[in-house]
């Protein structure tokens, strides 16, 4: 195991040792292969370069306490790339391949994989691009298929905490029947203008629909949900990504006897919830402490610390994620080293 401070970790990008590799051309895919050289060469008029025609997915490796390493429902993630790969006009990728990509990708970099009780993970970036020269206006015919890993430090070094958040009516991510639901670069690029400028102040941003800008939409690359009167609220929207973590707290709702509501919110119900969270695999569950609205001129307030539902869905969530608990809806894949 590499010596880094596993604590310390961000975000951010650590360098890791391999790359696992595949090409779609005339028609097929080729065989997996890793390499060491993290660059890839594609022609500057690549249609991923001209026209964004690229998806890309996020999933997390774990160390167990029983020192098994377990991947999050990585067939959920194969799935959802190939709905983004439909609607980007890319090839789709054998649900088995990605898998294996995957599984490739931790051992070539086992090294990098965190031991237990840091709560460091490590991150899987699969990434979809086509790579045919385009000028003229029309998709790739040829593309070529990444997973890169990285080890990122525990989302709440300090403990399970809250952040603000701050709504945002003048960017929109995603337009009503546009590319919101697919996980595509595009949609960050267009959100930077919202989302940077709040990261700044500390803020996570919350988009509103595109259409009426009255319902909550989406919490910039997670999803939302809000606990009101002990029932689980989160948006029904076209334009959300469909949240693997989302999908899997829902069934732990089921399990615990906590009501699940899917269904559009107004605005205006951000002050009936007790408590609001972002929802995806970075952090499981981040919880809100406040939502400023600056054009209604108000904040909505839910705590500096996490509330009950949060806790009890985020330690359910890991316990299961970290092999601390039984898995009984199945969702790990077992990597064997
Ligand atoms: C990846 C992502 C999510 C979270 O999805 P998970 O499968 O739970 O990680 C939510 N919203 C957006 C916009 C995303 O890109």
């Amino acid at each position: 195991m590499k010596q880094i401070d596993w604590g310390k970790l961000t975000f951010s990008y650590t360098p890791t040792d391999k790359i696992i590799r595949c090409s779609y051309k005339d028609g097929k895919w080729s065989e997996l292969y890793s390499t060491s050289d993290m660059n890839i060469t594609i022609h500057a008029a690549a249609a991923a370069l001209q026209y964004a025609q690229q998806a890309f997915e996020g999933l997390k490796a774990y160390r167990g306490v029983d020192g098994v390493i377990r991947l999050f429902r990585p067939y959920e993630n194969a799935r959802r790339l190939n709905d983004s790969a439909r609607a980007m006009y890319m090839a789709e990728l054998p649900e088995e391949t990605f898998v294996e990509a995957c599984r490739m990708c931790i051992r070539e970099n086992i090294d990098y994989l965190p031991p237990y009780g840091t709560g460091a993970t490590l991150y899987l970036r699969p990434i979809l691009i086509g790579t045919t020269p385009k000028v003229g206006v029309a998709p790739a015919h040829e593309f070529e298929f990444m997973v890169i890993g990285t080890p990122i430090g525990p989302y709440f070094p300090a403990g399970f905490g809250t952040t603000p958040f701050i709504i945002n009516r003048h960017v929109d991510r995603a337009a009503p029947r546009g590319t919101g639901q697919y996980k595509v670069g595009g949609n960050y690029a267009a959100s930077f203008r919202a989302t940077e400028p709040a990261h700044e102040k500390g803020l996570g941003v919350l988009f509103l629909d595109s259409k009426e800008h009255q319902y909550i939409d989406e919490c910039g690359g997670a999803n939302f949900i809000g606990v009101r009167d002990g029932v689980y609220v989160t948006p029904l929207s076209e334009s959300i990504l469909p949240s693997i973590i989302n999908r899997s707290l829902r069934t732990l709702c089921h399990d615990f006897d906590i009501d699940v509501e899917e269904r559009k919110i107004p605005v205006q119900e951000l002050n009936y919830f007790q408590e609001a969270a972002a929802v995806g695999t970075g952090a499981a569950i981040s919880p809100i402490s406040r939502i400023i609205d600056p054009d209604l001129n108000t904040t909505y307030e839910y705590g500096e610390a996490p509330g009950p539902v949060c806790c009890r869905l985020f330690h359910a969530l890991r316990d299961i994620q970290f092999g601390r608990a039984e898995d009984k809806h199945n969702w790990n894949e077992i990597i064997k080293n």
